[in-house]
């Protein structure tokens, strides 16, 4: 699509400096940083455009995820889950780097420190047009910049809330959001943002902050409906070579000396165990073991509390959190977790027949809040194969009671605010998922070094979810953008090396 079209298999070339699988956060913003320092890349992607007509009058202004999802189209496309994301855009704070102890067991430390990534951080909060102030968050890490944008305004209704936690004693931040706002920005502040995807243009996700100025850049193939069959390497397995790509019913192996999968989570491992050869028997980076290994992610779920007798209205509410259990309490020695308003999610139609009428009427009197803490990895949490499949998963380690502790101080809050917490439990679930090609120092208990490129197979690499070794228990779309951005510098990196060592040959 490097002019506009639609890109067929057929004409695709045959060799590209890089190709990029996947065009999620991780990949949209590792293709950009690629175009940019002047590499000719093709971007795969398994689904299509998402190309949404801008909402009638009185329309709703974003298209709700789950009416969009079918069971063979899950999530797939330009964007990746971006296109559906809340846009909440957290660094992970400095702890997340240090190995900490919780009450379930250990969080690995980090190969790299919070330092290494903050100048990445910064490029990734000015690329996604991040909101934010690190007023009313004790967790909030330090920064070489201020955040490029002030932070959303509150809704009056919301910010009354927020005024009266204040009050009753509480800090609360704001949320720090990647969305294009301001005067003559596109953003109207709507309430259907989160879960949804934006009409206008105007959320920061992966296609329109990395893809669009990535094409722009005139160095960017985007082939659609496509997907990556398996990653190509020399005879020896010493070096990427390629990928093997299927569109429709046309199959063709395209050549570049680096390929970056990109593939979210659970298919980046999929890939990677799938194009195993005579020299990884195994999988592609699967050497010691780790492939599919050291998962972790966020024990989520959702707290009503009750602000109106009538209904609150459509409002914009995603905009306040409270942080300030993220390292713990003075009664309880390990990490807690945070408290998150979300956006006016219909949750009513994802719970069952019987429930739907009482939740539906409690959602729309109640600010809908998320709570979530951090669920460890191990070297056992992650996937068994067979085959070519996933045959099993071990979960990550819940700290279930820190989970319990923060619920209770979650409700407490809005309590002595004045707002009930409806006693409405829904099951915890697990979001934000990291690892399955964690990043690490030793080969022996990771799948790539601290660039995202795999041990022992040279030019290929992986970006996205996958390679964080922790989720933190804040959002993880900022830090796969920061590690995207210094995984694309790194091979800009090494690429002007291996030129200037050329040059100074001839
Ligand atoms: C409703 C929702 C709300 C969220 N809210 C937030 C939030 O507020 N803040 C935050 O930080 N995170 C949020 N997230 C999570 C965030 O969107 C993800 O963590 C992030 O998008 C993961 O990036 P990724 O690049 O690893 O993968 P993805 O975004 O999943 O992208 C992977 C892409 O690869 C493609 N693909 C897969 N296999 C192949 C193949 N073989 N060939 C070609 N293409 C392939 C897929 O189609 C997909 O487009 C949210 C997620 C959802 C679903
Ligand atoms: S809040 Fe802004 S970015 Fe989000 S869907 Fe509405 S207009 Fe789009």
């Amino acid at each position: 699509m490097r002019g506009g079209g639609e890109l067929r298999l057929a004409d695709v070339e045959s060799s590209y400096d890089a190709v990029v699988v996947g065009s999620g956060m991780g990949g949209g913003v590792l293709t950009l940083k690629l175009a940019r320092a002047g590499m000719n890349v093709l971007l795969v992607e398994k689904g299509g455009l998402l190309d949404l007509a801008p909402p009638a009058p009185g329309e709703p202004i974003g298209r709700y995820m789950y009416g969009m999802m079918t069971d063979e189209a899950r999530l797939s496309f330009v964007g990746g889950e971006t296109k559906f994301y809340g846009a909440a855009l957290y660094r992970f704070r400095e702890s997340d780097f240090a190995a900490v102890e919780h009450e379930a067991g250990v969080s690995p430390q980090w190969p790299i420190s919070y330092a290494d990534l903050e100048p990445y951080y910064a490029e990734a909060e000015e690329l996604l047009c991040v909101h934010g102030s690190p007023a009313g968050d004790p967790s909030e890490p330090s920064r070489s910049a201020p955040y490029p944008h002030p932070p959303l305004p509150h809704d009056p209704k919301v910010a009354a809330i927020v005024a009266r936690l204040e009050a009753a004693g509480m800090q609360v931040a704001a949320i720090p959001r990647g969305i294009d706002y301001g005067p003559g920005r596109p953003c109207v502040l709507c309430p259907t943002c989160d879960v949804y995807a934006c009409r206008l243009g105007a959320k920061m996700d992966a296609e329109t902050a990395a893809i669009r100025p990535a094409l722009a850049t005139g160095n960017v193939d985007l082939l659609t409906q496509a997907e990556c069959l398996g990653v190509l390497t020399d005879a020896a397995g010493t070096r990427a070579s390629g990928v093997l790509l299927r569109q429709g019913g046309e199959e063709k192996r395209v050549l570049a000396p680096v390929v970056a999968v990109c593939a979210g989570l659970e298919q980046s491992v999929l890939l990677l165990r799938r194009s195993r050869n005579a020299a990884h028997p195994e999988g592609l980076g699967n050497h010691a073991g780790m492939l599919g290994r050291g998962v972790a992610g966020h024990t989520t779920s959702v707290m009503f509390a009750l602000v109106s007798a009538s209904e609150f209205g459509a409002r914009h509410t995603k905009t306040f959190a409270i942080n300030s259990y993220y390292e713990g309490a003075p009664d309880w020695p390990y990490p807690i977790g945070v408290v998150q308003a979300g956006g006016q999610i219909p949750i009513w139609e994802g719970v069952s027949r019987l429930k739907r009428v009482p939740v539906e009427i409690v959602a729309k009197r109640s600010l809908v809040c998320f709570y979530m803490n951090e669920a460890l990895p191990t070297l056992r949490t992650g996937y068994v194969f067979e085959g070519d499949a996933i045959a099993g998963e071990t979960p990550p380690l819940q700290n279930v009671r820190s989970f319990a502790r923060l619920r209770k101080l979650a409700a407490a809050s809005f309590t002595r605010a004045g707002y009930p917490v409806l006693p409405a439990r829904l099951k915890p679930s697990l979001w934000h998922k990291t690892g399955g090609a964690v990043m690490g120092a030793d080969p022996a208990s990771s799948v790539t070094d601290t660039t995202g490129q795999a041990h022992e197979i040279a030019g290929l690499y992986v970006a996205g979810a996958a390679v964080l070794p922790t989720a933190g228990a804040v959002n993880t779309g900022l830090t796969i953008a920061a590690l995207a951005l210094r995984t694309g510098a790194a091979i800009a990196g090494a690429r002007a090396s291996v030129a200037e060592a050329a040059s100074v040959q001839a």
